[in-house]
Parts: structure tokens; C-alpha cells; sequence
């Protein structure tokens, strides 16, 4: 039988990579898309280079987009690429846009203009919910976006609902609340957190200056997550689903548990940072997953507490191999 063939885009970052190795074991034929950098950034597709095949293109070019989908015609395409440091999305307002939000288009027009049969993933994002309406958030919870960031994603999950209205294609908008792991860019609060906990503890460091410890978010286990992405496109009808826990945590307790993983006080090494806090807040995010659990079967399977504890370990092994302790 020919193996079913996925292209996802993004696949360098921390979810294009556990999804890519999920679909592998799944029997997959996985095309990954790669931008052009002056140097290779590969480190988490490194063990499964040799089972995916990579090919150039970025959201910003639409032809090369085109050509990539005709030429390996993939049956499922997942859009995991995009600028997504909310930071960043303040500084880089225009930018974030052009990625994030009209990327977004791109990919579909590719799709539609070449095999509008081709599913696809969108992977649009609980920020959407931003300064939240009701506690805690699902399908139908209205949005109000409170960054660049989000605004972007907004447009990426409307216009990914529309082409499933003009179009008839199968596309759907992944909502997924925050998801942590090993390998989670630094600059993230989890693994800020976890990376300098481990630090500390090493005696590489003293301090970690933070920004709000009072934002709660609801944080999950990020192979869970591209699990459930995988399983919103088996239905016969397209649907959007939220992914989440259900539970969240302030940024205190994310420092508390962190440290606490290594016998530390947090409250002696974590210092405020006013540089770090965000012109627009969002104060609290926690999801309600239960359409994803009754329609699709998808449910967490790792807590906060044991996901911070990986996160803390992963990254004590790492910093130990770096500076040849032990
Ligand atoms: P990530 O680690 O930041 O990865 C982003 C990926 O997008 C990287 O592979 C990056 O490539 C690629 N990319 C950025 N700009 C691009 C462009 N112009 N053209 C092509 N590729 C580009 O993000 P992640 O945590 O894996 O998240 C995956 C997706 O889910 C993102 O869209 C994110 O916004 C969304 N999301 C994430 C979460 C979460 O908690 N992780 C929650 C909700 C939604 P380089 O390696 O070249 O930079």
C-alpha cells in the first residue's frame, strides 16, 4: 500500500518535530518545510533526518508553495509555521502579520489552486482568546486577541474557516492552549524557567528575572497535542477542536514547582523584571477540551507538575554535557 504523505510546515520547531516522528511511526511519508538561514538549525529533526524528506520554502512566497505541494502532493498538510514568540509579535508587528496571519492564505491558495481534496491543519492558538469572556474557554468562546501575535492567529483561523465555507476544502483550526516540552524555545516562560532552574542549581547562575508571575495559563504536554492534531483530520466532516488541560497554573507556581524539583527556593533566585512584562496582558487562559475528548478520543496524559519535572531534568542533562560536569 502507498504510505499516506504529510507535508508539515515548521517542522524545525518544537511541535513540526514530535509531529513529524509521530506520523513516521504512524506509516507516514513526512515532507518537511524548511526556509532558507545562513546556518542550519536542524537540532531536533536531527534523529530523524534521514527519515523525512526536506524541502525548501517559506510562508512569504506563495509559487515555491505551489510547486512544493504539486510536486509531492501530499494528502495532509500541516501548518505549524509561523512567528510565535507574543515578544517578538510586539516588536514585529508587520512582520508577525505577514508570517502568522497572511502565511496562512498562502498555504491554502497553494492548496486550493493545485488539489483542493488535500486536508489541512491549521494551528491557531488560545491567545485568540486573549482578554477571555468566559471561564474556561472552548469552541464557542468569543475572541479578543491582546497581541500582534494573536490578532495574526485570528486572521489565520478565519480565513481557514473560510476556505472551508467557499471552498468546500477540509480545513480545520487546531485552537491549542499553551504546550511545553524539552524542546520548547528558551525564550518561553516553561523552559525560561526550567533552563535557569537547572542553571542555578549548577551554580552557572544566581538570577532569573521575570516579567508577570501572576498570568495563569493552562500548560500541556506538547507530544499530546500533536497527537490530537492528527486526529482532527480523520472525521468525514472538517470541525475545529480546542486542545487543552484544563487546569492552570500561574507563573509563580510554574517557578515554584521548577525550583522546587532541585531542593531551590525560587523566591531567592527569581528576580522582577519590568523590561519583561507586555504592553497587553492576558491574565488567565484554561480550556475546556470535552469535544476533543467525546469526538475525537484525544485526552492529556502528563501532568504539570510531571511535564515541568522532564523539562527540569532534560535540561539539567543538557547543561551538564555542555560544560562537562560530572
Ligand atoms: P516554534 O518552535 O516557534 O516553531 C515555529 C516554526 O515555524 C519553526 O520551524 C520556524 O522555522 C518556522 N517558521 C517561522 N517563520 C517561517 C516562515 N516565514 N516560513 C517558513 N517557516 C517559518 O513553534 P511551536 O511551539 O512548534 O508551535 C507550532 C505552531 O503552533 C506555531 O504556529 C505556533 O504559533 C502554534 N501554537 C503553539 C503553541 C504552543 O504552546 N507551542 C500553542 C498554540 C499554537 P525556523 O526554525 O527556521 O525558525
Amino acid at each position: 500500500m502507498t504510505p499516506r504523505k504529510a507535508l508539515v510546515t515548521g517542522i524545525t520547531g518544537q511541535d513540526g518535530s514530535y509531529l513529524a516522528e509521530f506520523l513516521l511511526d504512524e506509516g507516514y511519508e513526512v515532507i518537511g518545510m524548511v526556509r532558507r538561514t545562513s546556518t542550519l538549525n536542524f537540532e531536533r529533526i536531527v534523529g530523524i533526518q534521514d527519515r523525512i524528506r526536506l524541502v525548501q520554502g517559506d510562508l512569504l512566497d506563495l509559487v515555491p508553495l505551489i510547486d512544493v505541494i504539486r510536486e509531492h502532493r501530499p494528502s495532509e498538510v500541516y501548518n505549524l509555521a509561523a512567528q510565535s514568540f507574543i515578544p517578538t509579535s510586539f516588536g514585529q508587528p508587520v512582520l508577525t502579520g505577514e508570517f502568522t496571519a497572511l502565511g496562512v492564505t498562502r498555504v491554502l491558495e497553494a492548496i486550493r489552486k493545485v488539489d483542493p481534496s488535500i486536508r489541512f491543519y491549521q494551528a491557531s492558538s488560545s491567545e485568540m482568546f486573549g482578554r477571555v469572556v468566559e471561564i474556561p474557554q472552548r469552541e464557542t468562546t468569543p475572541f479578543h486577541p491582546r497581541s500582534p501575535y494573536g490578532v495574526a492567529k485570528l486572521y489565520g483561523h478565519w480565513i481557514t474557516v473560510n476556505y472551508r465555507e467557499s471552498y468546500d476544502m477540509y480545513a480545520v483550526s487546531g485552537i491549542l492552549f499553551n504546550h511545553e516540552s524539552p524542546r520548547r524555545g528558551l525564550e518561553f516562560a516553561t523552559r525560561k524557567v526550567t533552563y535557569h532552574a537547572a542553571k542555578i542549581s549548577l551554580g552557572l547562575a544566581d538570577r532569573l528575572p521575570m516579567g508577570n508571575l501572576e498570568a495563569q495559563r493552562d500548560w500541556g504536554w506538547a507530544p499530546d497535542y500533536v497527537r490530537g492534531m492528527h486526529l482532527m483530520l480523520r472525521p468525514d466532516a472538517p470541525e475545529d477542536f480546542v486542545l487543552a488541560t484544563g487546569r492552570t497554573h500561574s507563573v509563580r507556581r510554574l517557578c515554584e514547582v521548577a525550583f522546587g524539583c532541585l531542593g531551590l527556593d525560587w523566591e531567592r533566585h527569581v528576580t522582577l523584571s519590568a523590561a519583561d512584562l507586555r504592553p497587553a496582558e492576558v491574565d488567565l487562559l484554561v480550556g475546556d477540551a470535552s469535544k476533543a475528548r467525546e469526538r475525537l478520543g484525544w485526552k492529556p496524559t502528563v501532568t504539570f507538575e510531571e511535564m515541568i519535572e522532564k523539562m527540569v531534568a532534560a535540561d539539567l542533562a543538557l547543561l551538564r554535557a555542555q560544560h562537562h560536569l560530572d
